[in-house]
């Protein structure tokens, strides 16, 4: 297990571009934001890839909700310092009725695209537990077999405080399992959350969260460079 600082060049060495695939708008600044910024930071090209607009989230229900959410990612994208964005036009909550051959091939299309030396995801487990989350990274991993897939995980003891006092299904690592803990600095992520304000003004188990996990991130190789 590795420490770092944020932004630290050396990093990730010989890595020049990062995709991060991810089920929906708002996963990749209130999941994978500090990380992308970091990556960002640490002088590395970062692009997204998210299959579903977010449609059917119970947070601000609404028929334009798909449009607002694309709308805030965008925005929250240039606070992270993200170059690219793709949104796909998956259903949100059925992830995992899409074949897996097709979103796999946008994952390499997207690779291919921006010259990804590696992908940012989500844990196996889907961190949340949401279904989308865990068929996003499943996509991740089966979309281009020799590029490696960096996991962003929660510690376990912090998954388990989170599930005790607001009932949730996070999905956490031991310490064993964890590959680095990362030093982040998460300025620009509080920026990008607050670009997500359909799904984060009523979000207490999101800065709960944030405030347990303090200016640490956990990450885990589900593919490691050199494994392909
Ligand atoms: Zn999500």
């Amino acid at each position: 297990m590795t420490r770092s600082s944020p932004g630290r060049k050396g990093d990730f060495p010989g890595a020049s571009s990062a995709l991060a695939v991810c089920a929906h708008p708002d996963d990749e600044s209130f999941g994978l934001g500090a990380v992308l910024n970091h990556l960002v930071l640490s002088g590395v090209r970062v692009s997204v890839l998210c299959f579903t607009a977010g449609e059917a989230s119970t947070l601000s229900p609404s028929d334009q909700l798909g449009s607002i959410r694309a709308a805030e990612l965008r925005t929250a994208a240039g606070e992270l310092g993200i170059e690219s964005v793709h949104l796909g036009d998956h259903p949100d909550g059925a992830l995992g009725e899409i074949p897996l051959d097709r979103l796999s091939r946008e994952v390499a299309a997207m690779i291919e695209t921006v010259g990804a030396d590696f992908m940012v995801v989500f844990d196996e487990g889907g961190v949340t537990g949401h279904p989308d989350h865990r068929r996003a990274t499943e996509a991740a991993l089966s979309g281009m077999p020799d590029v490696p897939v960096l996991g962003w995980c929660l510690p376990s003891r912090l998954g388990e405080q989170l599930n005790e006092e607001f009932g949730t299904s996070f999905v956490g690592r031991d310490d064993s399992e964890i590959d680095m803990f990362v030093a982040v600095d998460r300025t620009a992520q509080r920026r990008a959350i607050a670009c997500h304000a359909s799904q984060s003004l009523d979000n207490p188990v999101l800065w709960r969260r944030l405030e347990l996990l303090g200016d640490h991130e956990a990450l885990r190789w589900l593919r490691p460079p050199g494994d392909g």
